[in-house]
């Protein structure tokens, strides 16, 4: 267990927080702001309890440049607006310079600033000096709260816990809760139901679930590797080529460890990769040569449903369709449906799958939703997230 900042005495310190304000923007606005409201309790704690907070994170990829469209300004604004008290910007193309220090040195208990993006400096992404160091010089207890950022081992990640008293958030404590309650402890049946696009990513991840879970379910693009894997031929549809061998091994992996791998048994199959495409169904050993799988057909929907009824943890990665087209999105609505509808624990990791459950209205039935796409999927994976792990122990 990682200490949080309830376990330590912040009053009057000056308290750097990672957040991930990574949020999405169009024409300079924000279009989501979840991760903003998510980091609100950490920074609204802090504040109760009279630190001087100093707010950091990055945003896109700048590639360690200023360039303003990836400026966290708006952040300020939006983040001002919800905290109902003024965060002040620090607009430094460098992020910290002799001004920002000036105004981090004057910030007073019950204050909030906010840094400019931390990747418009080089050294971020590398954990490099002399950056570390200069953030380091702002403050004196360093809080990690980018759940999203949390796998990387940057400067102002794992980097400032080298300097001083570091612990998690509350965004960061309630991730690892939920994702390693579901993987260490489960109430069982535990189901783990892995789709999307990226089989190569994914195959790890399986890997490591297969030793975990009672029943893993394969659904989306992932399908077809596994398809080609059994033997069967798969027209148009999406393919990881490098992986029909690892999915081979899997499924031989899963049979001698007794654990149930279901693969679909049918397929929502397209001439074209359009929402207005000629479709049809086919069993998955029938799919035609010149049509590609879009979506897990009503059979294995069925059996999917069924499976989920029963289940007692359920971990979901990975759409089961081309959801974003609503002539493929059934599979995935029928799916994010029957967890919304069970009592299981439900938690949902990846950004597409946690879009999807937000698209279809099932938001607010899931146990927990991570913020966390790429950090959600090796923590899952089973790996040490760097972020995390330089943090103190309770
Ligand atoms: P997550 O972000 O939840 O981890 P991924 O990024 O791996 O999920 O995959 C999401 C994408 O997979 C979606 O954009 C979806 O359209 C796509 N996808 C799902 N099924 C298929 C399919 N049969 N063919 C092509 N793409 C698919
Ligand atoms: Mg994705």
């Amino acid at each position: 267990m990682k200490k949080t900042v309830k376990d330590i005495n912040v009053a009057g310190k000056k308290v750097l927080v990672r957040c991930d304000f990574n949020v999405p923007m169009k024409d300079g606005d924000i279009t989501d702001d979840i991760r903003i409201t998510s980091a609100l309790p950490t920074i609204k704690y802090l504040v109760s309890e009279g630190a001087a907070v100093i707010l950091m994170s990055h945003m896109g990829r700048p590639k360690g440049e200023p360039k303003p469209e990836y400026s966290l300004k708006p952040v300020a604004d939006r983040l001002s607006e919800l905290l109902g008290t003024e965060v002040i910007f620090a607009a430094s193309p460098q992020v910290v310079d002799d001004n920002v220090k000036k105004t981090a040195a004057a910030l007073e208990g019950g204050q909030v600033m906010l840094l400019e993006n931390v990747r418009y400096r080089a050294e971020e992404t590398k954990n490099d000096e002399p950056f570390t160091g200069e953030l380091a010089s702002l403050g004196e207890i360093f809080v990690n709260d980018a759940f999203g950022t949390a796998h990387r081992a940057h400067c102002s990640t794992a980097g400032l816990a080298k300097y001083m008293p570091s612990v998690s958030g509350f965004l960061i404590e309630k991730e690892v809760k939920f994702l390693g309650d579901a993987l260490e402890s489960p109430e069982r049946p535990f189901v783990a139901i892995m789709g999307g696009a990226k089989v190569g990513d994914k195959i790890p991840v399986i890997e490591n679930l297969l030793k975990k879970v009672d029943t893993l379910i394969i659904g989306g693009g992932m399908s077809y590797t596994f398809f080609k894997a059994m033997g069967y031929e798969i027209g148009k549809s999406i393919l990881d080529e490098e992986s029909i061998e690892l999915a081979g091994e899997l499924m031989k992996k899963a049979e001698q460890m007794g654990v149930e791998l279901l693969i679909p048994v049918d397929s929502v199959c397209a001439k074209e990769f359009d929402n207005n495409s000629e479709k049809a169904v086919f069993d998955r050993d029938k799919i035609p040569a010149d049509m590609m799988g879009m979506d897990i057909g009503p059979e294995t929907v069925k059996l999917y449903c069924d499976i989920i009824s029963k289940a007692k943890t359920v971990v979901w990665n990975g759409p089961a369709g081309v959801f974003e087209m609503p002539s493929f999105a059934e599979g995935t609505r029928a799916i994010a449906g029957a967890l919304a509808e069970s009592d299981a624990v439900t938690v949902i990791g990846g950004g597409d799958s946690a879009a999807a459950v937000e698209q279809f209205g099932f938001a607010d039935k899931m146990t927990h939703i991570s913020t966390g796409g790429g950090a959600s999927l090796e923590f899952l994976e089973g790996k040490e997230l760097p972020g995390i792990s330089c943090l103190e122990d309770k």
